[in-house]
């Protein structure tokens, strides 16, 4: 039939096909180290850019604009110029959960809030961080026993950093920002 191979052309064909793959993998072989080479510089590259989200994270703390009770009143004293917050990167308060990845419990939690507190947790952003502010968000505060306060919001939510005082100054919350960084860098453990 016209246009058919012999079967001698086709073993010709065959042969210049096999010596054209051979040729075009000579073209592309690889020395070992050059794999190598590649894969540390894309591990360190991983290991970089994993250093700096770590930097930029504990160097950007977005607390939320949340009070409970009279602590809250000292929150209002931590943005405050004298306090100074944004020196040390703890941004403005966030007037959204969506926003924030830290939440100040400033003051007593009652037992019919805690579905609410709850909610805005699970709205912040991931990772997402807790400071109990004061003896009412640590331990129920002068409310230890009553019937609607719970004895601090780590019996609902995982706590970060702890502060002491009735009321803590904005000082300590300041402090307590610090040992957050610290937490989160790994420089102390929890
Ligand atoms: S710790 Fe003291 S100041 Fe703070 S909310 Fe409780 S009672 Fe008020």
């Amino acid at each position: 039939m016209e246009g058919e191979y012999t079967e001698e052309e086709f073993q010709i064909a065959k042969k210049e096909m096999d010596q054209l793959v051979q040729d075009s993998l000579k073209g592309r072989e690889i020395k070992p180290n050059v794999m190598f080479a590649k894969m540390s510089d894309i591990s360190r590259a991983i290991s970089v850019s994993k250093g700096l989200v770590k930097w930029a994270r504990v160097n950007s703390l977005w607390p939320m604009q949340f009070g409970l009770a009279c602590c809250a009143i000292e929150l209002m004293g931590f943005g405050s110029a004298r306090i100074d917050a944004e020196r040390k990167g703890y941004l403005l308060f966030r007037g959204t959960p969506r926003q924030a990845d830290v939440m100040l419990v400033a003051g007593w939690v009652t037992k019919s809030m805690v579905p609410e507190v709850k909610r805005l947790y699970e709205q912040m952003t991931e990772p997402r961080y807790v400071i109990a502010f004061g003896e009412c968000a640590t331990c129920g505060g002068p409310w230890f026993e009553s019937y609607n306060i719970i004895r601090g919001i780590d019996q609902v939510l995982p706590v970060d950093v702890y502060v002491a005082g009735c009321p803590p100054k904005p000082e300590n919350l300041f402090e307590a920002m610090i040992k957050l960084q610290e937490k989160i860098s790994g420089k102390i453990e929890d």
